[in-house]
């Protein structure tokens, strides 16, 4: 506790797994030891999504539509032709029946969640606080210190099945019971954050039922996902409803320094990011909206998304498997099933040492991956498992992740020999 600053600054000063991912990627882009990264969310280089970014820049620049992008502030709702043009596409496209009036846009999606978050949890009146509940942990990192209360997310880790000699995969068992009337709000990331986890339209559909009967909104975060940028690699349905919030972002097309987050919900919901947003910040960054809009009127994105940008990460994912199975050979290893997202999810077993003791190890080698125990909220959940887990990005250039792996398959077995000897 620093007692110059607040509560709410002392909050943010905590040691935290986000602070450490971030501080990672700087020292990668900062440094000028060879450090492999393996450890961070940023996407990989697509040439041809980059390309066509270019060129829609340019032409901003050279029919001076940027212009007014660089002179105005944005309404605090964000970019007016965004919207309608994305309602319009959702609509078309999808069935769903919404408006520019569902539609908000901030400032990434880390900022929809620190928004939603303490706007449907935290303190409700002197004897009542309410929580956010994830019903699928393992989850998305970033969603452990955004809370401004203590102990404002509760999780259901994912039942184990074994799917295959070296697989396995979390399946949801969350029910009715976990969602008493102290649950705010659920949040779901699909595809998962951190274990490529792409749960199925009719989980999905069991979640949003749950959520219903509960009369508990749910976000799902398609942050990798549905219907762009469609990192998702088996067949399923991208999906809204009354009581869904559904948040997507500019970041996993390729434009992560753009900073622009799209929510999807309902307009009193709406209404309230818009009051937040003024309030925060009066208006966001417009030109990650003003150079998409083009792309999404005429339906490149969803083509991109599809046709270009699955793909690229599909490619990454066979190669990175095939390391993983020349690299750790008959050790003990199990690979969460890779259904989407930039990751792989590795769980090893009785590891002989915890996964921050692996993370120290592996960054000593120069190479960075996330430690497991991060993604489990609740520290008290099966406690030994989490420990047995780390992520790695497989998004960066080939040879770093075949190199990273290489290294960490040589880590595990000295904690395994050690160990034993
Ligand atoms: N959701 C998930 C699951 C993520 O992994 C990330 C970033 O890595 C985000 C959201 C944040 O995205 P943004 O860049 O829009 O804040």
């Amino acid at each position: 506790m620093n007692d110059r600053y607040s509560l709410f600054a002392n909050r943010f000063l905590k040691p935290s797994g986000t602070k450490q991912l971030m501080a990672d990627l700087s020292e990668v882009a900062n440094s000028d030891a060879p450090l492999v990264n393996l450890g961070g969310g940023n996407p990989g280089m697509i040439p041809q999504a980059h390309a066509l970014f270019r060129h829609r820049i340019k032409t901003m620049l050279d029919d001076r539509s940027i212009d007014n992008i660089l002179r105005r502030y944005d309404g605090p709702q964000g970019h007016l032709g965004f919207r309608k043009t994305l309602a319009s596409q959702l609509s078309s496209r999808f069935g769903w029946s919404i408006g520019a009036e569902n539609i908000a846009l901030t400032a990434g999606s880390q900022t929809s969640f620190f928004m939603l978050f303490n706007a449907f949890a935290g303190v409700f009146g002197s004897e009542r606080n309410k929580k956010i509940m994830l019903p699928l942990a393992p989850e998305y990192i970033g969603y452990t210190d955004v809370g401004l209360v203590d102990d404002m997310i509760t999780s259901r880790p994912g039942a184990i099945e074994i799917t295959g000699e070296h697989t396995f995969k979390y399946r949801l068992a969350v029910s009715d019971n976990d969602i008493d009337s102290n649950v705010g709000l659920m949040c779901v990331s699909r595809p998962t954050n951190p274990t490529g986890n792409m749960i199925t339209d009719d989980e999905l559909r069991q979640l949003t039922d749950i959520a219903a009967r509960a009369n508990v909104p749910l976000i799902i975060d398609g942050a990798y996902g549905l219907p762009f940028p469609h990192i998702v690699f088996n067949d399923a349905e991208p999906m809204w409803a009354e009581h869904v919030i559904l948040c997507l972002s500019l970041s996993k097309l390729g434009l992560p320094g753009l900073r622009t987050g799209v929510v999807i919900a309902d307009p009193e919901t709406i209404e309230m990011l818009t009051a937040m947003n003024a309030i925060f910040s009066l208006a966001n960054n417009s030109l990650g909206a003003e150079a998409v809009e083009p792309l999404l009127r005429s339906g490149e994105i969803f083509e991109l998304s599809r046709n270009v940008i699955k793909p690229f990460y599909e490619q990454k994912l066979t190669l990175a498997k095939q390391w993983i199975a020349e690299a750790f050979g008959d050790l003990k290893v199990y690979t969460h099933e890779s259904e989407g997202a930039i990751f792989l999810w590795l769980w090893f077993p009785d590891l002989p040492i915890e996964d921050m003791e692996l993370y120290r190890r592996l960054k000593a080698r120069g190479v960075l991956v996330l430690p497991g125990s991060y993604f489990f909220p609740n520290k008290d959940a099966d406690v030994h498992h989490q420990h047995e887990c780390i992520r790695l990005s497989y998004a960066q250039d080939a040879k770093d992740v075949e190199a990273g792996i290489r290294v960490i398959a040589e880590e595990v077995r000295r904690a395994y020999t050690e160990s034993s000897n």
